[in-house]
């Protein structure tokens, strides 16, 4: 315990300093700061949170306190030229807590402290504004009674709206002096009555009142509760913040306001905010009359400046210089007196996504802080905010106002959507030609690709983070929400039902997939003008755009410079890989080739290979299919030129593209030429208890050795066309869901030989890589046995999750929100890595491979590679990249780079 307990601030210097905030608080510290570099604020002193946590441990003040603050009020008496208590010229103080870090709600403050009845009759006599000194005592009289006294804030308010409406007035500041002064009265004899004991007239009393009620208020259930829900140490403390009061309601030379060093919606430079004339700090905040905004309107009228131009003037100036020692915007509060200016508070101002980012570039162009410091202030929910299409903020609170909230679900895709719902994939593509339509589905299946496509929006009534759903969302950029458990899809009835409300399809909902809620009716969605910028590859096309997205283009150049992990996207079409490519993708991780198999002009023949019984059966299918993935793949290679492209193999069980239904089988079958029995029984053959853990991934390859045949040829037969064409194919073939080495070794050695024999065939030599996912725990376990077979690990950390938690991806939306509540789980394993039990497979994996082959290549293809928090747990392990969905992979590179700081910082804190 420091033998100081009190520091002083104002007078143009202070005994804090701003870095010292968890001593003073952040207010305190704030205020101090403000006073070392000349900015005038009321004088004052602050005592720290070390008192506050020693008056919590022993129940009383520390020895030598009581003096301490004498000292320092006599120090502010003496600056601002008046005495506590004096009749003839009273100091009057405020009481402000301020821990160190901000905790709204349980701020207690008490204002006008010093003054008493007797006090006001001496002032009155002397002919000082009556109005106003009965007014600032009823004000001391509501706080000090409510938080002093705890007679409860509505007894007072009674009181006065009584005499409001006697009055005819709308506002306290229109009472008269006569109802001021009665109201006082009446003021005294309720604090009485409800707390047992008179307010107190000595002022002494009353400052130390002031004190320990807000070193009390750091214990009470409120200010507990909310550090419980914001992850905040209760032996934080408060400091206790005692300052001469300024006046922003002595008439209407006088103001008060807040304001922000620049616009914390747009981040457009220029003072904004908010000020009452005549009135004090909390009439700001209450609400009761509506401020005027500081900056002129769009006309250039108006604002602070017509009436108060020295202030305005002035404030812009002090706005400057906070900006200029902080590097960072400003949230402040003023207040004017006469021809005064003073401030009374400074911290860090809150930010929307857009302004975020556009201060932090602004910040960096105009030399305040560096390129480090703005990506360390960028987050990924910032980056999401500029690139998603939103609800215009107000419309979408009315409509929640208007009781059109109707569900909520997993926010799993970003972004807003609007539109008529169609309750399957056929009707969704056929409705979609007149007009944005929401997918509407239970859960969704590879079937669904085609209306997902179509659709603006999809919604789910299960699933969790990464179920199909959710993950082919993410990948096309689609805003989705899944698992909204309270909707029930009635496909029969074609009708969306939701606690007493009917959907009929075709009716009009609207989703936000950042928020994961569903509203009724249309609200309008605005296209995100971000997206069209970035994907302006060329630089000389990219001088047009809003400010925000010129300034992350120039941020995300910044996080290339800076990451160490490469960023790569999972993409399964040239088109989406052209626009991962823009978005700055350094190559596909992940190119899912079942995705391709539902494409319209061969769906069917896939169909007919799947229902062959054995491979004479499936050789005419294959070979169609042959030369469509070879298409495919040689314009991903093109899109991808000179960038690595993972192709995995067949993944999926088979049973996922058969159609379900009777009557679609019955369907196929006549398609195919055969009896309908044939293609039922097949098809019960397929099915499957268990299909994610049934006969899937490179189990497929092992059993039905020509369908990755196929694949294999193609993938070397597009890279042998691009490679002849003049282009620059990096193939790398992947194996999906091994467990063992045997199952690698395998199919590896099977692999090899196609591409070699393929090459020598087409007289052309392409560098192929082939390599596994580790997406089985027992991968991971065994890795360094798996490591000789391959050229490269890529970790499918969905299904290593699912297999590791033993949670079906598919299914946890029926307990995972009960488990987040009730904080079973910090956050949901399919969104963010979890690093105790999945992270640690995945470094266990890693090291052993690295032991045995050094230059094994090491990345993540599961949704984790686009999540943040992942990203920096990859960094750490060392992985050369992460593969993300290309609409993530902005976030991705920022996230990199982030990362790849944060561990500059700890290794250079180990050396
Ligand atoms: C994974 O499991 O992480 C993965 C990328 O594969 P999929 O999601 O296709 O199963
Ligand atoms: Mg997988």
């Amino acid at each position: 315990m420091a033998d100081k307990r009190v520091y002083a601030f104002g007078g143009g210097d202070a005994e804090g300093k701003g870095d010292q905030k968890a001593l003073l608080g952040g207010k305190g510290a704030g205020l101090a700061e403000m006073s070392r570099i000349g900015i005038p604020v009321p004088a004052g002193f602050t005592i720290t949170t070390e008192v506050c946590m020693e008056y919590q441990r022993q129940g009383g003040y520390p020895d030598g306190l009581r003096e301490e603050v004498a000292q320092h009020l006599a120090r502010v008496e003496e600056l601002q030229g008046k005495s506590f208590g004096d009749p003839a010229d009273p100091l009057l103080l405020s009481v402000r807590s301020g821990a160190a870090q901000s905790m709204p709600g349980m701020m207690d403050t008490v204002l006008n402290l010093g003054l008493t009845r007797d006090i006001v009759a001496s002032r009155i006599a002397d002919g000082e504004d009556e109005h106003f000194l009965h007014d600032a005592y009823r004000r001391l009289l509501t706080m000090y009674g409510d938080v002093v006294m705890g007679v409860p804030h509505k007894e007072f308010e009674a009181v006065l709206e009584a005499a409001r409406e006697r009055e005819g007035v709308a506002s306290d500041a229109e009472l008269s002096s006569a109802a001021l002064a009665e109201i006082g009265e009446r003021f005294e004899g309720l604090i009485e009555e409800h707390a047992g004991e008179a307010f107190p007239q000595d002022p002494g009393e009353q400052l130390w009142g002031g004190v320990t009620a807000v070193f009390d208020s750091w214990d009470n259930q409120r200010a507990r509760d909310y550090r419980r829900l914001n992850d905040l140490p209760d032996d934080m403390g408060t400091a206790v913040n005692v300052q001469a009061m300024v006046f922003g309601n002595r008439g209407p030379h006088c103001a008060t306001g807040v304001a922000f060093t620049r616009s914390p919606a747009t981040g457009e430079p220029g003072v904004y905010g908010e000020y009452l004339v005549n009135a004090q700090g909390e009439d700001v905040v209450a609400g009761i009359r509506t401020p005027q905004s500081i900056q002129p309107d769009a006309h250039g009228e108006g604002g602070l400046a017509p009436d108060f131009p020295d202030a305005f003037r002035e404030l812009q100036e002090h706005c400057r210089k906070l900006e200029a020692h902080y590097g960072d915007m400003q949230d402040v509060e003023f207040t004017v007196e006469g021809r005064d200016l003073y401030m009374l508070q400074t911290r860090t101002g809150k930010r929307t996504g857009p302004a975020a980012v556009r201060i932090a570039a602004d910040l960096v162009a105009d030399g305040l802080i560096d390129e480090k410091t703005a990506l360390g202030r960028i987050d990924a929910g910032h980056v999401e905010q500029l690139m998603a299409p939103d609800f215009d903020a107000e419309e979408k609170a009315q409509a929640i106002e208007d009781g059109r909230l109707l569900a909520e679900g997993l926010p799993a895709g970003p972004g807003a959507a609007a539109g008529r719902i169609a309750l399957d994939a056929d009707r969704a593509e056929a409705m979609a030609a007149d007009g944005p339509v929401l997918l509407v589905r239970e859960e969704t299946s590879p079937e669904d690709i085609v209306g997902m496509h179509a659709a603006a929006g999809i919604l789910t009534s299960r699933g969790g983070m990464t179920s199909h759903a959710a993950v082919v969302a993410r990948g096309l950029g689609k805003p989705c929400i899944v698992g909204a458990g309270d909707l029930v899809v009635d496909e029969e009835k074609r009708q969306v039902r939701v606690a007493s409300k009917t959907f009929a399809e075709g009716d009009e909902l609207s989703i936000d997939g950042t928020a994961g809620q569903v509203i009724a009716g249309k609200l309008k969605p605005q296209e995100s003008e971000v997206l069209q910028v970035l994907m302006q590859r060329d630089e000389t096309q990219r001088g047009e755009g809003s400010p925000a997205a010129m300034a992350l283009v120039r941020i995300l150049g910044w996080a290339d410079e800076h990451r160490r992990l490469r960023v790569r996207a999972n993409a399964d079409t040239p088109e989406d890989a052209r626009v991962a490519r823009a978005f700055g993708a350094q190559g596909i991780g992940l190119c899912r080739t079942e995705h391709m198999f539902f494409a319209e002009d061969r769906i069917s023949q896939v169909r007919q290979m799947i229902l062959a019984k054995d491979a004479a059966g499936r050789e005419s299918s294959l070979a169609k299919l042959l030369p469509e993935q070879r298409a495919d793949f040689e314009g991903i290679f093109e899109a991808m030129d000179g960038l690595p492209v993972t192709v995995r193999l067949l993944d999926p069980p088979l049973h996922e593209f058969l159609p379900h239904g009777d009557k679609a089988l019955a369907a196929l079958a006549e398609e195919m030429g055969v009896e309908a029995s044939v293609v039922e029984e097949r098809a019960s053959a397929l099915d499957e208890q268990n299909p994610m853990l049934g006969h899937r991934g490179c189990r497929l390859g092992i059993t039905a050795p020509d369908i990755y045949a196929m694949q294999v040829k193609a993938i070397a037969q597009a890279a042998a066309a691009r490679k002849k064409a003049g282009g620059d194919p990096r193939p790398e073939i992947m194996i999906p869901l091994a467990g063992s080495e045997a199952e690698v070794a395998r199919l590896k050695d099977r692999v090899a030989e196609i591409v070699a024999s393929v090459y020598a065939d087409e007289g052309v030599e392409v560098d192929t890589l082939i390599g596994t996912m580790i997406e089985i725990p027992r991968a991971a376990l065994t890795a360094g046995k798996i490591a000789p077979h391959a050229d490269f690990f890529s970790f499918g950390t969905n299904d290593l999750t699912q297999m590791t938690f033993g949670f079906s991806r598919d299914d946890v939306g029926s307990f995972l929100p009960f488990y987040l509540e009730e904080g079973i789980l910090p956050a949901d394993p399919f969104a963010s890595i979890d690093v105790e039990g999945v992270g640690s497979l995945v470094r266990t994996a890693c090291e052993q491979g690295r032991a045995v082959k050094p230059d094994l290549h090491l990345g993540v293809c599961g949704e984790h590679g686009g999540d943040a928090a992942s990203i920096a747990f990859f960094d750490e392990v060392g992985l050369d990249y992460v593969s993300c969905s290309p609409y993530r992979v902005p976030v991705a590179r920022l996230a990199s780079a982030r990362a790849a700081l944060k561990q500059g910082v700890r290794e250079m804190a180990t050396v």
